[in-house]
């Protein structure tokens, strides 16, 4: 029956019809180990109960009155996030690609509201992902997802990642903005280095550029902070960050988070969204964000990610044929292989072993934030065979 879905996805044949923690099952009951969690969503895993009761109460009382009307759990979210962040202020939105919409949208708009309405080139960098509207496939740069949409949009710059000195060439009091991921996701898992995200926020200082983070992928603890930016102690704080995936932990669910300065031009009418911050979605919100902020969850965040990232090294010291490097930060962490990561996806699907893919041939695996050792040495000893397999199939 898939002939009637517009055919921009391939998924494999297995269906799954239910989760519990980090386990997905199909109809006959055979569980996989997920290992990918919906890209990043799933961060308390599936059918977490605190998330289940939160969102059959809601589903109960209310579930949309669009933003005509107060949302009492969306004032509460946002004082959450604000409470824990550098911001003042949130938007809530569908997705993560509305997020970097609001966000790009604010920093254009602030400097409208600063009398330089031609402040609007917003720097963006080599293997971004923003998303799939217009704009974020323009900030993004693919050209593979550019192809057959019409002529570029006007406003964006992509710059070499991680080349600093292009940076500091292309950067002036006339930018707009700087966009940019402090762990790229499906550019292939690379984490840039903490001085470099410092050096940025000085340029950006320096310029009165607006920093953007899109921490749609690496932010709600998959890092191991509660946002991947938190890592540099408050010295490369943004002025605006989106986010979605892990914070509605399977709801559909983003926010665009500022400071009050960097949100000054945005007034009554200046955005919008119907279903944003519903109140189903602000239910779920606030019961992902209450079960990561207790204590002590982050410290187990970091402890398993610890464990992960010495068997992946252990992998690729077993496997130098085929596996380059570990890449990433956190639980948003990969192998980089010599060889492309497609057919090593495969394998492990076939040992009930869920990964992702990323550019750059890298496997990625961004597991719930609840994986346990057991889940972990469980997932190695699956890789190990399936590496061993690639490598066999490599030179026969
Ligand atoms: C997934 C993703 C997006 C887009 O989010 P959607 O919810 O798919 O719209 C944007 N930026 C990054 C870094 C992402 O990983």
């Amino acid at each position: 029956m898939r002939e009637a879905l517009l055919p921009v996805y391939a998924p494999p044949e297995e269906i799954f019809t239910r989760g519990e923690g980090v386990r997905l099952f199909t109809e006959d009951g055979t569980a996989y180990l997920d290992f990918i969690a919906g890209i990043a969503v799933n961060a308390l895993g599936h059918a977490h109960p605190a998330m289940i009761d939160a969102l059959t109460e809601q589903a109960g009382k209310l579930w949309h009155t669009s933003n005509m009307f107060r949302v009492p759990a969306g004032e509460e979210l946002s004082e959450k996030y604000c409470a824990n962040t550098f911001a003042d202020q949130v938007f809530f939105t569908n997705s993560g690609t509305e997020a970097i919409e609001c966000a790009l949208k604010t920093a254009r708009k602030y400097h409208w509201a600063n009398g330089e309405p031609e402040r609007q080139e917003i720097l963006t960098f080599t293997g971004a992902f923003h998303g799939r509207s217009f704009a974020a496939i323009n900030a993004g740069g693919n050209p593979n997802y550019l192809e057959g949409f019409g002529e570029p949009m006007a406003g964006f710059k992509q710059l070499q990642f991680g080349d600093h000195e292009a940076f500091k060439a292309a950067i002036s009091k006339e930018t707009c903005a700087v966009l940019i991921e402090p762990v790229q996701g499906e550019g292939g898992v690379r984490d840039l280095p903490e001085k470099c995200l410092i050096g940025i926020r000085e340029l950006c200082n320096e310029t009165g550029t607006m920093l953007i983070y899109d921490e749609v992928q690496c932010g709600a603890g998959r890092t191991g902070k509660l946002f991947a930016h938190q890592w540099c102690d408050g010295k490369a704080d943004p002025d605006i960050m989106a986010v979605a995936k892990g914070v509605g932990g399977g709801f559909p669910l983003g926010a665009c988070l500022v400071t009050e300065e960097a949100g000054k031009g945005m007034r009554v009418g200046s955005h919008g969204s119907t279903y944003g911050g519903n109140p189903l979605a602000m239910a779920v919100g606030n019961a992902v964000f209450d079960e990561m902020t207790k204590p002590g969850f982050m410290d187990e965040v970091n402890r398993v990610a610890g464990t992960l990232k010495q068997g992946l090294a252990s992998l690729a010291d077993r496997h130098p044929e085929i596996v380059e490097e570990v890449r990433g930060k956190g639980l948003l962490i990969g192998l980089k292989l010599k060889v492309p990561p497609k057919p090593v996806q495969g394998l492990a699907r076939a040992k009930k072993l869920l990964t992702g893919v990323a550019g750059d041939n890298v496997l990625r695996l961004a597991p719930p934030l609840v994986i346990t050792d057991a889940d972990v040495r469980e997932a190695i000893a699956v890789l190990d065979e399936c590496l061993a397999e690639a490598k066999a199939s490599e030179s026969s």
